[in-house]
């Protein structure tokens, strides 16, 4: 089995959701008491969200560079886990020995084997409303829709303001179903959860459409690559 290097912390409420669900997908594909071999490091979301609202990516990228460095020397490869902070994916894998893991190739790829094609975005601003995630989606045959200005705000204060805290609430749950409907009143067949947390709040069982949790679909894609020899 191949040692997965998570990149966490992003926020450290999701980054327990991905190592609960690498153990329960490794117990569930090879049973006994195997576990999965990882490596994770978890940042300090406060310093990281200060550099992300006052724009300074530069900074933000040298700090995931540094420390994809130090999580190659003992892992085989890498996952980001964070969907926000894969806009920095080229500057964190800089000179990096091992391959990351993208988050959104592996949704895309996913979406596209499910013969969807226009999947709404529920995710941070920054994921919502900048290219380098949409492009990626859009490089794979998808046509993703976001949701209008309001709700994007709206679903960009929760994320940070309460599930990055680990907190949930049924009002926040309400708003978050009622903007992914929406979504599906203009056109997505499909629903990504496209940040991390989102899976607090929205599943299968609320939103009508067929739901890509990146959260689920990063841990399945990571273990499927871990246990290829
Ligand atoms: N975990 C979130 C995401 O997937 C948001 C927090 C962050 O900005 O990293 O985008």
């Amino acid at each position: 089995m191949k040692t997965i290097g998570i990149l966490g912390g992003m926020s450290a409420a999701s980054t327990q959701t991905y190592y609960r669900q690498l153990c329960e997908l490794t117990r569930q594909r090879l049973g006994g008491l195997h576990s999965p071999e990882l490596l994770i490091r978890s940042l300090d979301f406060a310093r990281i969200e200060q550099l992300q609202a006052s724009g300074q990516w530069a900074a933000a990228g040298e700090i995931l560079n540094r420390e994809a460095h130090a999580l190659a020397r003992g892992a085989d490869f890498i996952v980001l886990a964070t969907n926000t902070m894969h806009k920095l994916a080229e500057t964190m894998m800089k000179d990096v020995a091992v391959p990351l893991l993208h988050i959104a190739d592996a949704t895309a790829e996913r979406i596209v084997a499910s013969g969807l094609r226009a999947p709404g975005l529920i995710a941070t601003a920054f994921t919502m409303e900048q290219q380098f995630y949409r492009q990626r989606l859009e490089t794979a045959g998808l046509q993703p829709l976001i949701p209008a200005n309001d709700d994007r705000a709206r679903v960009h204060q929760i994320i940070y303001d309460e599930l990055c805290k680990d907190i949930t609430t049924a009002a926040s749950r309400e708003a978050f179903v009622q903007v992914a409907e929406r979504l599906v009143a203009q056109g997505a067949d499909c629903m990504i959860l496209g940040c991390t947390e989102v899976g607090m709040l929205l599943n299968q069982g609320n939103v009508s459409v067929p739901v890509f949790d990146t959260t689920l679909i990063h841990c399945e894609a990571a273990l499927a690559l871990a246990l290829t020899p």
